[in-house]
């Protein structure tokens, strides 16, 4: 464990002796500081493979050093791992309780800390207040391990199936992140949206459903594919990809370490929509669940119905001379109307960025039906009666006055609320969604089993106060994942 970190506390130690930081939180630990921790307890896990309890590590990375377990807090587990690790390291152990001294504030702490740092090399720390924690790390000269505080537990996490960085989320058993919105070394894609599938990670795993997508976005990048219910074991994890229901290719990841199951569901729907592989439902202990849509007023309209009010609204249109101009994001939702829709009605036009999603998605075996780039020359003219599928970010652009009178409609979930197809300026507003809606979200999350909930994006407050209501272990975690953006470009909408 020692040399693990590299950096010397700024007192009182020489500075050619290397010593390890502290761990006071992962938050604070820099990201190749938590890579060195999880493949070296991997490393060390491997070597004592057989060994008997009392028998003491080969290299013995502790020997000679005595390190003071403090607990203000008792635990019988922390304290035997604890003590038992280190005395396997080759180290000694000095066992403090809440009896044995007054930690008291301020001074007190201070002065135990620099009391200790005399005696001891390393110090771990169970308490109450973090405040008694920061005080002891600031006086102490000899690195202070977090065993747990009112507010954080990182060694507990550490050895968490799944936790929550600053960078996505990491399985610190398999050293990887499940999209993650910083550079990692390496990443679980659920699917290509941008804000699941962002660039300048080291290596991508995802379907092969998703492969292309992601190519088209990000370029060369370094990725390997998996089917879904396929299961390989990274690092002590075991990890499978299945579907999401949310676009072509689309994942939940399910990864288990030690018999514990927890689930990424990424976006997801429930209902099928014709194009993407149908949601499987996956057992597990903890779903980690998007709730873009977490509010009851959310319920969308069923395919059957969605697509005759759409041919409806397009066959009315074409008769007044009128072209149908339809809003939809380039990925999924653009692609889901098109196999919907009556291609015998008129000619279809499409939006560049909706075009190159349509020949990425053709050239992986997806059947659509035919369609007609939007180039300088079409127009209602060349095209009448048509039905244009543009972009958000294309409505009310000059790009759309070239096909004179309009009338303009947005497909979203968003569409549910009034005010926002005012905003929108749309005619019309078809209620449909590539997320679950809140009847979609109860009956998934009801479906895994799962105890434990984490609420990603959308309406999390809402929706933690509700499961918790029901009984489940509900909790809120922030990450950078947007729900089915509205003003946003496609490229950013979800
Ligand atoms: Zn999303
Ligand atoms: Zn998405």
């Amino acid at each position: 464990m020692l040399g693990v970190w590299g950096r010397a506390p700024s007192l009182g130690q020489p500075k050619a002796k290397r010593y390890m930081t502290h761990f006071l939180d992962i938050h604070t630990t820099p990201q190749p500081d938590l890579h060195k921790i999880i493949s070296n307890a991997r490393m060390m896990k491997d070597a004592r493979n057989g060994m008997s309890k009392g028998t003491l590590d080969e290299d013995q990375p502790l020997a000679g050093q005595m390190v003071a377990l403090i607990f203000e807090k008792p635990s019988t587990r922390t304290r035997v791992s604890f003590d038992v690790g280190v005395r396997q390291m080759g180290g000694q152990t000095l066992v403090l309780s809440g009896a044995d001294m007054q930690l008291g504030h301020g001074e007190t702490i201070a002065d135990t800390a620099r009391v200790l740092s005399r005696y001891v090399d390393l110090i771990m720390i169970r308490t109450f207040e973090e405040q008694t924690l920061l005080d002891m790390a600031e006086h102490a000269s000899v690195p202070v391990i977090n065993g747990l505080t009112n507010r954080t537990h990182p060694c507990q996490i550490m050895a968490d199936v799944l936790t929550f960085t600053d960078r996505g989320i990491y399985c610190p058993a398999g050293d990887f992140y499940i999209d993650p919105w910083k550079p990692v070394d390496r990443a679980l894609i659920t699917h290509g949206h941008s804000d699941h599938a962002r660039s300048g990670m080291g290596r991508y795993l995802a379907t092969t459903g998703t492969a292309p997508v992601m190519q088209h976005r990000l370029g060369e990048i370094a990725l390997e594919t998996v089917e879904y219910a396929q299961t390989q074991k990274i690092g002590d994890a075991l990890v499978s990809f299945h579907p999401a229901g949310h676009v072509p290719g689309s994942a939940q990841i399910r990864v288990e370490v030690k018999g514990e199951v927890w689930v990424v569901s990424g976006d997801y729907k429930t209902v099928a929509d014709g194009l993407s592989e149908p949601f499987e439902p996956v057992k597990c202990h903890a779903f980690i669940t998007e709730c873009t849509f977490g509010l009851p007023i959310f319920k969308w309209t069923p395919q059957d119905i969605l697509t005759g009010q759409i041919n409806d609204w397009w066959v009315t249109n074409a008769a007044a001379g009128r072209t149908s101009i339809l809003g939809a994001y380039a990925l999924g939702k653009a692609q889901r109307l098109l196999t919907t829709v009556n291609p015998d009605i008129g000619p279809i036009l499409t939006h560049g960025a909706i075009e190159n999603t349509n020949v990425v998605l053709r050239n992986q075996g997806v059947t659509l039906p035919d369609t007609t780039l939007v180039t300088q020359d079409i127009t209602n003219k060349t095209h009448p009666g048509a039905l244009v599928l543009a972009t958000p970010s294309a409505l009310g652009t000059t790009w759309a006055r070239r096909f004179g009178p309009a009338s303009t409609a947005f497909a979203s979930g968003w569409m549910a609320l009034r005010g926002v197809r005012r905003r929108r300026a749309a005619d019309r507003g078809f209620v449909v969604s590539d997320h679950a809606d809140w009847e979609g979200l109860n009956s998934a999350i009801e479906a895994t089993q799962a105890t434990k909930i984490f609420a990603t994006h959308g309406y999390t407050d809402v929706f933690q106060r509700w499961l918790s209501g029901r009984g489940y272990d509900a909790h809120i975690v922030s990450t950078d994942y947007q729900g089915e953006g509205f003003d946003q470009t496609e490229e950013d909408a979800t």
